[in-house]
């Protein structure tokens, strides 16, 4: 029988959260690289379908885990229902979202199986037949290759933004979906609502665009031509740490190590020097411009256009061009 690749899908709001899709495109890969069979699993609340959606991806079948427990995130649920999933099924990889809830219940899943779980990983490759997983050391200094010793199943987090959701195989026709029985029990504790739902919270992580500032702005006040550029490019404001710290914009705002890290088609860095600890977080995005009146600003080295300059003048006179372009 052929390896398998569970992926485990996350909701959110009781819709597939869009980060799954990303998971999908990293485990499609890793099942062309290993010829494993790749299947996609649903722990659900009674009232939940997201298999429906699962169904739109390739892959060899949905398995969909329902119960009463699975309602609401609980991390003892999860972890029972996919201990008894796994013990039956025994897949070789099992992949999730580097996300807050992943980061709950996944230690916890793979310490109760005794086996290894590596998190917030950037590529999967295979290499003489060893499958090697790349994750971020030091704030992202360095790239650490790793690989699994022991017994599968082996647990992976993806981070989010690094795989492109959108390149996901879609099926030709919608996959089959078969139950698999699952009686957990939540555990004693009460979990709150998820960190990242939070109230006004903003999910960077999936924005197109993104305009970042940083400490070059000056004062609070001049955010108003950061959030123009912002407004005229259909696009979310985002800013350094100490641009948080200050609190001239929220924390859910904050790109970069101890912030989100983000991957949108279009990074606009105003007045941001490109510390590493914020490359790190944005990296990943498709076209860089940034805008710093420093030539030698760290930032220019991940940039694909540069405006070396005073973002005063350069910001205010992009905006109206940009207005220009979408009035006309
Ligand atoms: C443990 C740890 C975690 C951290 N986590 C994060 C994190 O998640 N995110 C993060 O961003 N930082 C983080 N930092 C902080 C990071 O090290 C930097 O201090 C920070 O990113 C710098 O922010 P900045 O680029 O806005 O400011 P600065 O480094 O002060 O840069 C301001 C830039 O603006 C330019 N500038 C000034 N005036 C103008 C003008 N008129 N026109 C154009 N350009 C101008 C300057 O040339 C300069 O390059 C962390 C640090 C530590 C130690």
């Amino acid at each position: 029988m052929a390896d398998e690749i569970l992926v485990v899908a996350e909701s959110r709001n009781q819709q597939l959260a869009p980060s799954t899709a990303e998971v999908v495109t990293a485990a499609q890969k890793l099942a062309a690289d290993t010829g494993a069979e790749l299947r996609l699993l649903a722990l659900e609340g009674p009232a939940e379908d997201l298999c429906a959606a699962l169904a739109g991806f390739q892959s060899a079948g949905v398995l969909r885990a329902r119960h009463e427990a699975l309602a609401a995130y609980s991390p003892e649920a999860y972890t029972q229902a996919l201990v008894q999933v796994l013990s039956r099924r025994q897949p070789r990889y099992v992949l999730f979202a580097h996300s807050y809830r992943t980061r709950d219940f996944a230690p916890r899943l793979a310490t109760r199986m005794g086996r290894a779980f590596i998190s917030d990983v950037t590529a999967v490759r295979v290499e003489n037949g060893r499958t090697i997983a790349s994750r971020p050391m030091f704030e992202g200094r360095l790239a650490a290759d790793t690989v699994f010793l022991g017994e599968p199943p082996y647990f992976l987090s993806v981070q989010i933004g690094v795989f492109r959701g959108d390149q996901a195989a879609r099926a030709a026709a919608p996959v089959a979906i078969s139950d698999e029985a699952v009686t957990p029990a939540a555990g004693p504790g009460k979990t709150e609502a998820p960190f990242q739902e939070a109230k006004h919270a903003v999910d960077l992580t999936q924005a197109a665009v993104i305009v970042a500032v940083g400490r070059g702005i000056k004062e609070a006040k001049n955010l108003e031509l950061a959030q123009k550029l912002a407004a005229a490019l259909g696009g979310e404001i985002a800013a350094s740490r100490p641009i948080c710290d200050s609190g001239w914009l929220p924390m859910d705002r904050q790109v970069g190590s101890s912030g989100q890290t983000v991957a949108p088609k279009l990074y606009v860095a105003v007045g941001v020097s490109g510390a590493i600890q914020h490359l790190v977080g944005m990296k990943g995005s498709r076209a860089v411009v940034a805008i710093n009146k420093d030539p030698e600003a760290p930032i220019f080295e991940v940039a694909d256009v540069g405006a070396v300059g005073d973002l005063f003048e350069i910001v205010p006179a992009l905006t109206a061009e940009i207005e220009k372009l979408r009035q006309g």
